[in-house]
């Protein structure tokens, strides 16, 4: 216990965190953003049109103007912010949806978060860490069975899964390769959603080469983060986590993931601190959040908290949540899990998101092992969605969709301010569409079950001549790399 007390003793480093603060305050202005909020509650039908335009051309709305739409209740203007969304997302994005599995490594926590599972005094909870023999078998499994490129590798904050195993681990997980049909699959990409972590730790996982760094704020609310992060643990620095992007940033790691626990406290007030933080971002460092994410608190084994918060946010203003945020920062990519159910991921999908999983276990050595699918002691919540990703690859290309495995984008330096500014050019785009259509290509021939294939040829067949239309000048070169991935060349990109 003293030596678990020791690591937890150097983990916050002062220095590192203060040195931001602004007279001894973060960015994040409570009082500010509740005024910001009342200010705007009737908005003006014209200035919410005006707002919508200002989205639409790709920049990031002011806060004055995401509190206007946050309080939009007039049914035809939520029809055209809606509407704008779409457009936005197809703007930016086209038509394309990445995939993810998450990698639940390390179900230890030296934290006691009140809303989760994995919380140190919760005695229901099963706990282990992987040792890298059982993160290889899950890896076969991920990529050599289901055919997942990208990963989010997920582990509580504890010495047993600390940088240095994590570290150990994207190593290990790059270093798998299954044989496939046609091919071979290998995970490509792996995020990490993992504790705050100091500038040297960053500097080693990128070095290794760590996708996007996703670490959540949870809620913004410096009151409400005191009451479900109890004192003297090491969650309950708020600045120590807020600062951690400012940390990666600094560190080299360009691609980094915010986002709120919806269900802590008023879902306005979330997307408000989510806005402040990318704008932030984008003033210190001139580069936003690679992606936001927006998880809804689930129910989760002997988590009463779970079931007992009165800030729960129900269907319809999680809608009105996610079209916001896609009007207020429109480069985003935006990630919905599958704790949320079949439905309301179709609902949601076509309004913005860019990335969700698919085929996801989130217990322990879940994928290797044949224990039954959920079980709530060895899992950090319920999971809404259990589809396999060859079922929700299926229904996205019946609903005109194109699941991209691109992972081109950090390993050829389209990283953090490159990224951002080509996709607020529409740019990255043209990359996307043909790394999209050539790594669905290799799914498709590895992979899919027989009816998802013939789902996806049609997508294919459209997406190929959008490329010839709209790249005359790139479409030989591309119908090469097409060809050489059909005949079983793996791995080609733009
Ligand atoms: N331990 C690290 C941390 O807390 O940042 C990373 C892993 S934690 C397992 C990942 C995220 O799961 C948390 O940031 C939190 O937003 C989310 N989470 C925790 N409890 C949850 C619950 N009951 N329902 C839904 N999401 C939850
Ligand atoms: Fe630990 Fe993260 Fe769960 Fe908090 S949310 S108890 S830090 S795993």
């Amino acid at each position: 216990m003293s030596q678990i007390n020791d690591w937890i003793a150097c983990r916050i480093k002062l220095d590192q965190r203060d040195k931001y603060l602004r007279e001894g305050k973060d960015f994040i202005n409570d009082g500010e953003m509740l005024d910001t909020l009342k200010r705007n509650v009737h908005p003006d039908a014209q200035a919410v049109r005006d707002i919508i335009q200002k989205s639409l051309a790709i920049e990031t709305l002011t806060p004055d103007e995401t509190a206007m739409l946050l309080n939009v209740a007039d049914p035809e203007l939520v029809s055209e912010m809606e509407a704008a969304a779409l457009a936005v997302k197809k703007k930016v994005y086209d038509n394309r949806i990445v995939t993810f599995a998450p990698l639940y490594m390390s179900t230890k926590c030296v934290n006691n978060c009140l809303y989760c599972g994995f919380r140190r005094d919760n005695e229901a909870a099963t706990r282990g860490v992987l040792s890298m023999e059982e993160i290889r078998k899950e890896c076969e499994i991920l990529a050599g069975k289901i055919g997942h490129k990208r990963l989010i590798a997920v582990c509580g904050e504890h010495p047993e899964s600390d940088a240095e195993y994590i570290a150990q681990a994207l190593q290990n997980i790059y270093s798998v390769k299954m044989k496939t049909r046609h091919g071979y699959g290998q995970i490509r990409r792996v995020n990490v959603n993992a504790a705050p972590l100091p500038i040297e730790d960053l500097k080693m996982l990128h070095d290794i080469g760590i996708g996007t760094y996703q670490v959540f704020q949870e809620t913004y609310h410096h009151e409400t983060y005191r009451k479900v992060h109890p004192v003297g643990t090491l969650k309950s620095d708020y600045p120590w986590r807020l600062y951690c992007m400012h940390r990666a940033l600094e560190a080299g790691v360009d691609d980094v993931g915010i986002g709120a626990l919806f269900g802590l406290y008023d879902w306005k007030f979330e997307v408000m601190g989510l806005l402040y933080h990318a704008m932030e971002l984008e003033r210190v460092f001139g580069i936003g959040p690679h992606t936001i994410s927006f998880p809804r608190i689930e129910p989760a084994e002997n988590t009463p908290f779970t079931s007992s918060t009165k800030y729960k946010i129900g269907d319809d203003d999680f809608r009105k949540a996610v079209v916001v945020l896609r009007l207020s920062v429109p480069y985003t990519g935006m990630i919905l899990t599958a704790r949320e159910n079949s439905r309301i991921r179709r609902e949601l999908i076509p309004l913005g998101i860019t990335q969700t999983d698919a085929s996801s276990k989130i217990g322990l050595g879940a994928y290797s092992d044949d224990r039954p699918e959920q079980q709530g002691k060895r899992q950090q919540f319920i999971l809404g969605d259990t589809r396999s990703l060859d079922e929700v690859i299926g229904e996205l290309a019946r609903m005109g969709y194109i699941t991209s495995f691109c992972t081109a984008g950090y390993r050829c330096g389209r990283t953090g301010k490159c990224i951002m500014d080509l996709l607020r050019s529409g740019k990255e785009g043209n990359f996307c569409k043909l790394n999209a259509v050539i790594t669905f290509r290799e799914w498709l021939d590895d992979f899919a079950s027989e009816s998802t294939k013939a789902l996806g040829e049609e997508v294919i067949a459209r997406e190929i001549s959008e490329v010839r239309e709209k790249m005359p000048q790139i479409f030989d070169s591309f119908m090469k790399y097409y060809q050489r991935t059909i005949g079983g060349e793996r791995d080609l990109y733009f």
